[in-house]
């Protein structure tokens, strides 16, 4: 019999998952209109350091080489850096990142280089602290120009900003905002609103042509490029301009679950083998119920066997909610 706690790691359409999104938390110091609810204060951490490095540990057994931290914000977490250490040093894992709002990443950027993280996703929609107010609702916006400066100077082996750009809002910031990342050595994306809150979004390639004529001269990356310089094989399409690489992540108009290679796990411990589907392995329950490594690994393999080919977001009646999205961690 095939031992379950082996690569590979396949799903229900025979795509390989290398790459886990581990949300270790649901809660956040801002509440940006287009990922949560005004008045979500978010719900105590389910799953403690010890536990996070478990579950990451029977992944990395079938074959998980990839860990992105999501949240709600991961820093909020006292405990980051016991997490980050440990997941860091389980055998099997290559790369570990973590996607954050930046605002408690002044002081941290160099602890969490040092506890083994590779790579950091900066979340910055705005260069006005005007619009960071509309956006987030709360929050400091120096501090986050602070954690973003630190970041630049701490060695990291990537570092990428991510804005998702709304129109009329901060779609006139783009430009701004690939200069700004470029003169701190940082690869900016934009992302497309995905349908679960405010905003209406604005398609790629509407973006790329206002780019080109504002004056950036954008050249399209062959694709085997784009991988092998991201240090991460994801969703994201790359464009060379002369400051750096330009980023574009187009879940509505450019879907990219043909290629998918992740699984999630939300912070209240349930496996999400999609984005798009509905809780399906409550790997945190089975945890405190006593599971062995290799019960937790039969789980994880019958759960990826009803894995979707892909989501159903731009279909009427299928969007997520915002609540789902802070637990599951985008
Ligand atoms: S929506 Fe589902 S299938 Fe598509 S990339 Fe995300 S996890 Fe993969």
């Amino acid at each position: 019999m095939t031992d379950p706690l082996a690569p590979p790691l396949l799903d229900a359409q025979g795509r390989r998952m290398t790459y886990l999104r581990l949300s270790i938390t649901d809660r956040c110091n801002f509440r940006c209109n287009y990922c949560s609810p005004a008045s979500w204060g978010g719900k105590r951490d389910m799953l403690d350091a010890r536990e996070l490095a478990r579950i990451t540990s029977v992944f990395a057994s079938m074959g998980i080489r990839r860990v992105r931290l999501t949240g709600g914000e991961p820093l909020i977490r006292p405990d980051i850096l016991d997490i980050t250490r440990n997941i860091a040093a389980l055998p099997g894992i290559q790369h570990l990142a973590i996607t954050t709002n930046a605002s408690f990443l002044a002081p941290l950027a160099v602890p969490l280089r040092e506890a083994g993280v590779t790579q950091l996703n900066l979340s910055l929609d705005t260069l006005s602290p005007e619009t960071f107010r509309r956006i987030s609702r709360q929050g400091d916006f120096d501090n986050i120009l602070r954690g973003i400066d630190a970041a630049a100077g701490a060695g990291y082996a990537s570092l990428k900003l991510n804005a998702v750009v709304m129109r009329g809002v901060n779609d006139g910031e783009v430009p701004a905002l690939v200069a700004y990342a470029h003169a701190r050595g940082l690869t900016p994306r934009f992302i497309e609103l995905m349908p679960f809150g405010q905003g209406t979004p604005v398609p790629t390639a509407e973006l790329i042509e206002r780019l080109q004529a504002s004056g950036l001269p954008l050249e399209p990356e062959p694709e085997e490029a784009s991988d092998a310089a991201s240090l991460t094989s994801g969703p994201a399409r790359y464009w060379r301009a002369p400051g750096g690489r330009v980023g574009f992540i187009s879940p509505l108009t450019q879907n990219f679950c043909g290629g998918c290679n992740r699984v999630r796990v939300a912070s209240n411990g349930d496996l999400r083998s999609c984005l798009g589907g509905r809780a399906q392995a409550p790997l945190h329950q089975l945890i405190r119920g006593g599971a062995s490594d290799v019960e937790l690994a039969v789980a994880i393999r019958r759960a990826l066997g009803d894995k979707p080919d892909g989501h159903r977001f731009t279909e009427p009646g299928n969007g997520a909610t915002l609540l789902s999205m802070m637990g599951i961690g985008g």
